[in-house]
């Protein structure tokens, strides 16, 4: 490295496999799937970690509130804002119930993407879902994160 940053190099360092924790395949459902820009990019920030919660802000020094504005019960960080939280769960779980019967949902938003990818349905069982497989989390996650932003900047 020489020390200066440019667009090809930055494209470069995304393109080498072993630069993430995540599989190659899996930052390819992010940005490659049947989804608006907007909401691939809301995932993005989940999977690396950079979305704005309550959390996140208070470590940079936000003196404002950082409780869940959703169930206004617990810190608003990602896995609880996007997992635990009750009203994001109640809503994963129609998801679910209507979608994939047999998944679980995970721990953290991340284990719960990667085992949502995991359990893409094959193309020759349904090739709807297998094609918008990813942008029905993804648009999950887009749907309660306008909720939480609704709930904050309107009151
Ligand atoms: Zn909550």
């Amino acid at each position: 490295m020489d020390g200066f940053y440019s667009v090809s190099k930055g494209y470069s360092a995304l393109q080498t496999p072993h630069c993430s924790v995540y599989p190659l395949a899996i930052w390819k459902s992010v940005w490659y799937s049947h989804c608006l820009p907007k909401v691939n990019f809301l995932a993005w920030l989940v999977l690396n970690n950079k979305i704005l919660t309550g959390e996140s802000l208070m470590k940079r020094g936000f003196k404002g509130p950082s409780c869940c504005c959703l169930c206004k019960f617990a810190l608003e960080t990602a896995d609880h804002l996007l997992v635990d939280c009750a009203f994001s769960r109640s809503v994963l779980e129609i998801i679910l119930r209507d979608v994939l019967s047999s998944f679980s949902i995970q721990n953290s938003e991340i284990e719960f993407y990667i085992a949502w990818h995991e359990n893409r349905p094959v193309k020759s069982h349904s090739e709807i879902l297998h094609n918008n497989w990813h942008s029905i989390l993804k648009f999950t996650w887009w749907a309660i994160w306008i909720a939480r932003n609704c709930c904050i900047f309107k009151d």
